[in-house]
This record gives C-alpha cells, sequence and structure tokens, in this order.
C-alpha cells in the first residue's frame, strides 16, 4: 500500500454538514440540570434568562441524533477548516514505536485553538434572535478571542472577564481581544456584585474560572438584550465541537484507518466530547471498542479526584447545578499551575460516560507535560498549547506501552491549540522554574465542603 499522506484533509465537499449530538446513544443520560432556586430540574425557560434560545434547546436536547449547522455556520467554517488531521511520522520515529500516532490540529485559526468552533455558532445564533450583546468569561485567553472573532463577525459588542492572572501574564492575548473590539476586564472586577464581594474577601486573589463566570452571568442577566455564552463544560459546545470528531473519523476512513486508542486533554470537556464523539457513538452502539482517556492536570485533578456530585458551575453560585465531576465551585488551582485546564469541574457528558465506565481518565505533572510539549515542538514543528500538550504527553505514554509490547496500536489525540501566547510559562519550565503541585487531600477537602446540599438528592 501506498505510504499514507502526512497530512490528511478533506475536501469542502466531503465536510460534515451536521453536527452529532451524543446523547441520543447515550444508555443512560447524564442528570437533569437543577434550578437552585428550587432544585427542580431546569426547564428549557429557565435557561432563557441566560442562554439564548436555540442554544438552550439544544443544551436540554438529548434525543435529535444529527442537527444540521446552518449554512451560514458551514461557510464561516471553511475559513478555517476542514483542520488537517496529521500523521506524527517523526514522533513515532524518536520514540522507536510500532504504534501508528496521528493528530487532529485544531490550531489553525487566530483564537489558535479548537474554540472556534462553538464561538461562531454562539454567535451566529444569538444574532439570529436579535440580541444586542453577549458577555464571556476567558481563563487562558482563547475562548475570549475566539468569541471576539465570530463576534466581530456578526457585529456583537461582547464584553469579557479574564481571570485576573492570565489578563497581568498575557498582555497580547487581551490585545487580540481589543482588536476584535471585546471589551475586556480582569476578573473579579468591580463592575459586578459577584466580583465586588469576591474582591472584599480576598483582594489579592489571582482569579478563577468560576469567579468570572459569575461575573460574566451577572452582566447578561442584568443588562437587556444581553446573553451569556460559555466556551466549554455545556451540552450544546460538546455538540458544536463534535465537528472535530466527524472529520477525524471522515479522514481516518479515507486512509483505511480506525483508532484503537483515542486521547484527549480535559479541562470542562469540550474538545475531549468533540474529538471523541463518533468513536463513542461506535462503542455505544457496539460497532467498535477504542479505548478513549481523558488526560487533565494532576493541580486540578477533577475527573481523576473529583466527586461526581451537583455542583455550581461558578463561584458566585448563581448557575444551575449540573452534576459532575468536580472538585467543588470553590477549588482554585495552585499559583504556580500554568498549564491551563483549570476549571473545577467537567462536561455532565462525559462525567457521566466515565462514572459508567466508558472512558479512562489519567492526571499528569506540569513539567512533565511542558517536556512532552518541547519534545513535540522539535519532532513535529508544531509549538503546541499547554493544554494540548496533556493529550501529547498522553500519547507518548501509550506509545512508549506499545513499544514494551510490541503493539502496533493506531492512537489518535487532538493538539487543540497552539501555544504563541503561553511563552511565560514556557520560559518558566525552560528556566527551571516551573515546580508541580499536587493538592493534598486537605486541600480538596475545602472544596468538597462547599459542595451545595440538596434535599433528598446530596
Ligand atoms: C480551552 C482549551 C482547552 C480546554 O478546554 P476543553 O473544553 O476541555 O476542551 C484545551 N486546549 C486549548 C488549546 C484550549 O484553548
Amino acid at each position: 500500500m501506498a505510504k499514507i499522506p502526512h497530512r490528511i484533509y478533506l475536501t469542502e465537499e466531503q465536510m460534515p454538514t451536521s453536527w452529532y449530538n451524543l446523547r441520543a446513544d447515550m444508555k443512560e443520560l447524564p442528570e437533569p440540570m437543577l434550578n437552585p432556586a428550587t432544585n427542580q430540574p431546569a426547564t428549557v425557560e429557565d435557561l432563557y434568562p441566560v442562554f439564548c434560545e436555540k442554544l438552550a434547546k439544544q443544551e436540554m436536547d438529548n434525543t435529535t441524533r444529527y442537527i444540521d449547522i446552518p449554512e451560514e455556520i458551514q461557510e464561516f467554517y471553511k475559513m478555517y477548516r476542514p483542520s488537517p488531521l496529521i500523521r506524527a511520522y517523526n514522533l513515532e520515529k524518536y520514540l522507536g514505536t510500532p504504534a501508528k500516532i496521528y493528530y487532529k490540529f485544531e490550531g489553525n485559526n487566530t483564537s489558535g485553538s479548537h474554540k472556534l468552533n462553538s464561538a461562531v455558532a454562539q454567535a451566529y445564533y444569538a444574532k439570529e434572535q436579535g440580541l444586542t450583546s453577549l458577555t464571556t468569561e476567558t481563563g487562558a485567553g482563547q475562548w475570549g478571542t475566539a468569541l471576539s472573532e465570530a463576534c466581530a463577525y456578526y457585529n456583537i459588542p461582547l464584553t469579557v472577564y479574564m481571570v485576573k492572572c492570565s489578563y497581568e501574564q498575557k498582555p497580547f492575548r487581551r490585545a487580540i481581544i481589543e482588536t476584535f473590539d471585546g471589551k475586556i476586564y480582569p476578573s473579579p472586577s468591580d463592575t459586578t456584585n459577584a466580583g465586588r464581594a469576591i474582591l472584599a474577601v480576598d483582594p489579592d486573589t489571582t482569579g478563577s474560572l468560576g469567579c468570572a463566570i459569575s461575573e460574566a452571568v451577572e452582566k447578561a442577566v442584568t443588562t437587556p438584550g444581553c446573553r451569556y455564552v460559555l466556551g466549554s463544560v455545556l451540552n450544546q459546545v460538546l455538540l458544536h465541537q463534535s465537528i472535530i470528531g466527524l472529520e477525524s473519523k471522515k479522514a481516518m476512513e479515507l486512509i483505511d484507518e480506525y483508532p484503537d486508542i483515542v486521547i484527549g486533554c480535559a479541562g470542562g470537556g469540550s474538545n475531549l466530547g468533540g474529538l471523541i464523539a463518533p468513536f463513542m457513538q461506535d462503542k455505544l452502539t457496539g460497532k467498535a471498542n477504542p479505548s478513549i482517556i481523558a488526560v487533565e492536570p494532576a493541580s486540578c485533578p477533577s475527573f481523576t479526584r473529583g466527586k461526581y456530585a451537583y455542583d455550581f458551575c461558578d463561584t458566585g453560585k448563581i448557575t444551575p447545578l449540573a452534576k459532575m465531576y468536580t472538585l467543588g465551585s470553590g477549588f482554585v488551582p495552585s499559583a504556580n499551575h500554568a498549564g491551563g485546564l483549570r476549571y473545577h469541574g467537567m462536561s455532565p457528558i462525559l462525567s457521566k460516560l466515565y462514572h459508567d465506565g466508558y472512558m479512562e481518565a489519567v492526571s499528569v505533572e506540569q513539567t512533565k507535560v511542558f517536556e512532552a510539549a518541547t519534545l513535540f515542538a522539535k519532532q513535529e514543528t508544531i509549538l503546541p498549547a499547554p493544554e494540548s500538550s496533556h493529550a501529547i504527553l498522553g500519547a507518548i505514554n501509550e506509545a512508549l506501552k506499545c513499544k514494551e509490547t510490541g503493539e502496533a496500536k493506531t492512537i489518535l489525540f487532538g493538539l487543540t491549540g497552539t501555544g504563541y501566547f503561553d511563552m511565560t510559562a514556557y520560559n518558566a519550565y525552560m528556566s527551571g522554574k516551573m515546580t508541580d503541585y499536587i493538592p493534598t487531600d486537605e486541600d480538596l477537602a475545602i472544596g468538597f465542603n462547599g459542595l451545595p446540599k440538596i434535599p433528598g438528592i446530596q
């Protein structure tokens, strides 16, 4: 057989025209979101003040297997998609593994990550509904960038609350968001009640994603015509990100391949949920049985050390309650954590699949992650985002296992983005200043103690 090319691209005609909704094939569904005021399952109407209507419907839709991607979104996707599926020949050679390693690279757009896949969808539906502004939070900055691109395209004013430590560490991320006309505040800020309350208790806090979410949600519900949008965790975001997995599966079919192992990094679970979607479908329907592995930071270990419980999605405790693997909405990763993926919770869909044994999770330390990142950069010439590098390390570890056993497994991992704006973290690694901090059980107990008490449920 002819050698498999390095980069496999779909043609525009081969690109998916619908998203795949994994919930339609799950044997048991994720637990419903609860309205925190009543502790009853949230209705779609409960979500309308926060989310735009079409997105609220997607959030609640457990049955429609394929949802058409509106024509306009398909056209937008064509500006930067399909993303390439790349065979990591050099990395394989360097490792001396019989495994075949493929990665789907989502960093070829200005946001530098997969986040644009959902940002454009969310901005599109907001425009369609006639909303006049959007708010969001951003941690490392990729989501804020992606959404500012999408909002500029659809001419929707955007306010971004950026976790304070990232705001200070990444001035160029801010500059890009401002280039696309996004208004950006470091969070906690004094522009919201949630922000002021947190500042009153801890004026020097470096901020957290949960806190930035509270601020953005508050701004949305107190501003007419404004809604909140979120770049991860939610069911609707996993739905939009299924484009990653659908393209990957099709590209692999073109070269007669199918993965034995699918690996992704896990922050809130959107890239992982999107990448694995069609492969998990095969698993759920008995067509194939690939191993699916989530890789998360040891300093923010929601899957591997979190509790499967109802929790708030934000620190200010104003969002609906979601049943998910969580470290508690008050959890803040240690200040030396530089590798992203700092959210306290995890997608309810992935949480349920993990809980039911359909996937595995491992946690890794950040110095090992940066070692894998620099090795990958030198072999494959792409400077990876620290977040993505968790998946790289996961793939390397699996490839090295194959080397021991002599098995030529096919590994697919998600390379979610580039690391151009993470050079402060790279510098810390290269200068030997980066350390690993693994939270103790006592550290984690603080977050768990803050889990909501729900009569009759938990
Ligand atoms: C946001 C982000 C992640 C983590 O988010 P998920 O929702 O878990 O996918 C991973 N990689 C990059 C490059 C990101 O920007």
